[in-house]
């Protein structure tokens, strides 16, 4: 690192008061640049604390880790779990008391993207279990109940499992089945089916299900109660070292010390579980990325056709180039979110959805890219492609699927728009949008509302280039937005075409701010040896994303989606393709 580095600015506290949220308020026309500028970096003892974490993960697993062999076994390896957790790998951000390491979040982020370099299936196996596994003890617990499972928890003696989804209820988690019976004594006997649970045979599980009433309630069931039956292992197309299990009550009598929260706030901590372990599946997808592509940069330097390394083709420049550039952008956005659930921002669920959308996907189409430069040795079974290609394909999938998250994120920067617009303040998204989440109203929350500058005033001079144009998008999208709501009103939920449009929108104007944040945080403060290359890439980032916010929002106007509804329709009719020449 550069001699001369400035001291790290103080951050300024999240003022809530005027916005709880980053992202909202962008669909209102607003740009809290308080909120982003500077850039979060954590401090430098925790930065020390996160490098012997992360050194020792990589020799542990150097030394005794093989993902294949795993993948044969069908599970990690009990040594390998009770091995991390004596290096502090499992209870990352568990507080020191309980015998955790205390990290911030974005010191977990920073640990979990060396995991996800690792092997995408450990990734998964830790990230059960402390991404959403023990996070609703950890945030929601008693003090007893932290006291009886998070020492065990973070020193990896046990392993927590998160068991929400059953086979009537996947994204639509709010209509769960599973039945849970208060008795006089606060206890509950709890009946009901969950399928897809991962860790799902280990130690301590978190289980939503309903009363009769449908209050949703959370219980943390526990290996070994009566009536709780373990299914098979489900054989799966990758993860295979990944204990998913199907599981069973049967009368489960859960005692009330067991009872997380209050009956009706089980709803609300899945969701709010499930907003944060977003946050590092973002993070993981990064450290994935950046295995790839090493594999990929070093494969094409030595591989020689046509009398050449394949590194000096264009077409394979290109795809080198896309994932570096982009990865940037991911990379930018996913700390910052990390940084401002540090600071306090108590909103963040459209931020975290944001992160896991872009994330899951870039991680899915570099893999796609890395693998074709490897050609025909990516498709071989002892060279790692293929595997992380298996493993990765259900990251879009799990945690909230990704069209369901696009979903939620227009749908939840519309309703403080529609909230603030006279006319159509009687807009009621609460219908389906309780199926995708909690949806913190932005404006109600809001305590006292000031006038914003639209543009970001506070980055480096430098920067103005690349700053002013997200001006523009943001005041596109509200009046993109506004014209929507106006168009549609409350039907505006069922126009999912356009809602995915405003969701890549404003991910890649979250995208582009986060990089010039980054960026301006470099210059400002020599933080690098190489702030040209940094800024380079973030210049030609923020170009192709600008790009891209303009593409979305002139579809929303122009498009072709009446004619993919007819397509559709006809295909549902004909019950697939049948035309023939
Ligand atoms: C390997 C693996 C690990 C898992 N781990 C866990 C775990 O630990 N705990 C747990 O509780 N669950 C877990 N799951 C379950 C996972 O979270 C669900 O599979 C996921 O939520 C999707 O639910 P579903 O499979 O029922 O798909 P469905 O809900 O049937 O959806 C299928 C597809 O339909 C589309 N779709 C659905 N609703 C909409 C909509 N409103 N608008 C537009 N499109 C829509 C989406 O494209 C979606 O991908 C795991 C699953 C797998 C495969």
């Amino acid at each position: 690192m550069n001699q001369k580095v400035k001291e790290q600015p103080k951050r300024k506290e999240v003022d809530t008061a005027v916005s709880p949220s980053f992202v909202k308020p962008l669909f209102l026309g607003e740009i809290h640049e308080d909120l982003v500028l500077p850039y979060p970096r954590p401090e430098y003892l925790e930065r020390q604390r996160i490098n012997e974490l992360i050194e020792a993960a990589w020799r542990f697993t150097d030394e005794h880790y093989d993902p294949r062999q795993a993948e044969a076994y069908g599970w990690v390896g009990d040594d390998i779990i009770a091995g991390l957790g004596e290096r502090g790998l499992l209870g990352l951000y568990i507080s020191p008391k309980y015998g955790g390491q205390g990290l911030s979040q974005t010191g977990y982020g920073l640990v979990f993207e060396e995991i996800g370099c690792i092997d995408p299936t450990l990734s998964v196996v830790l990230g059960v279990h402390q991404s959403i596994g023990m996070k609703g003890i950890h945030m929601f617990g008693s003090e007893a109940q932290k006291d009886r499972f998070l020492p065990d928890l973070a020193a990896g003696r046990k392993l927590a499992a998160f068991a929400l989804t059953e086979p009537n209820a996947g994204s639509d988690a709010y209509h769960i089945q599973s039945r849970a019976i208060p008795q006089r004594d606060g206890s509950y006997r709890l009946f009901g089916e969950k399928r897809y649970i991962g860790n799902g045979s280990k130690d301590v599980l978190t289980v939503f299900a309903r009363t009769d009433e449908g209050a949703h309630v959370a219980l943390i069931v526990e290996k070994g109660m009566e009536g709780l039956e373990v299914g098979r292992s489900y054989p799966t197309m990758g993860l295979k070292a990944n204990d998913l299990r199907h599981l069973k009550f049967n009368d489960v009598r859960v005692p009330p010390e067991n009872v997380l929260g209050e009956e009706g706030d089980g709803f609300k901590i899945a969701v709010e579980v499930l907003n944060n372990g977003r946050l590092s599946l973002g993070a993981g997808s990064i450290g994935s990325v950046k295995k790839l592509l090493r594999l990929a940069v070093n494969h094409t330097l030595e591989r020689e056709q046509f009398g050449r390394p394949l590194a000096e083709f264009g077409l394979v420049e290109d795809k080198i180039g896309w994932t570096a550039s982009y990865l940037y952008g991911l990379q930018s956005m996913a700390y910052l979110n990390t940084g401002l659930v540090d600071a306090g921002m108590p909103d963040y669920s459209l931020e975290s959805a944001i992160v896991k959308v872009a994330g899951t996907e870039f991680l899915w189409y570099a893999a796609n890219r890395m693998f074709q430069l490897a050609g025909g040795e990516a498709y071989i079974t002892d060279q790692p492609y293929e595997k992380i290609l298996r493993d990765i394909r259900v990251f879009p999938i799990f945690e909230g699927a990704n069209d369901v998250l696009r979903v939620f994120i227009a749908l939840s920067g519309l309703k403080p728009l529609a909230n603030e617009l006279s006319d159509l303040q009687e807009v009621d998204f609460s219908q389906p949008i309780r199926s995708l989440g909690v949806l913190a109203d932005y404006v109600e929350n809001r305590i006292r509302r000031e006038i914003q500058p639209d543009r970001l005033n506070e980055v480096h001079a430098d920067l103005k280039p690349l700053a002013d144009p997200v001006t523009d998008q943001v005041k596109r999208l509200r009046h993109v937005s506004e014209k929507l709501l106006r168009q549609h009103g409350e039907d505006v939920q069922e126009e999912q075409r356009q809602l995915k449009r405003l969701a890549h929108a404003v991910i890649d104007i979250y995208a582009q701010v986060a990089t010039i944040s980054r960026v301006s945080d470099v210059l400002e403060r020599d933080l690098i040896a190489t702030p040209a290359e940094e800024r380079y890439i973030a210049e030609t980032f923020c170009a192709r994303a600008a790009r891209r916010v303009q593409r979305c929002l002139d579809q929303i106007e122009d498009n072709d989606d009446e004619r993919m509804h007819r397509i559709a329709r006809a295909a549902y009719v004909r019950r697939g393709y049948e035309h023939s020449i």
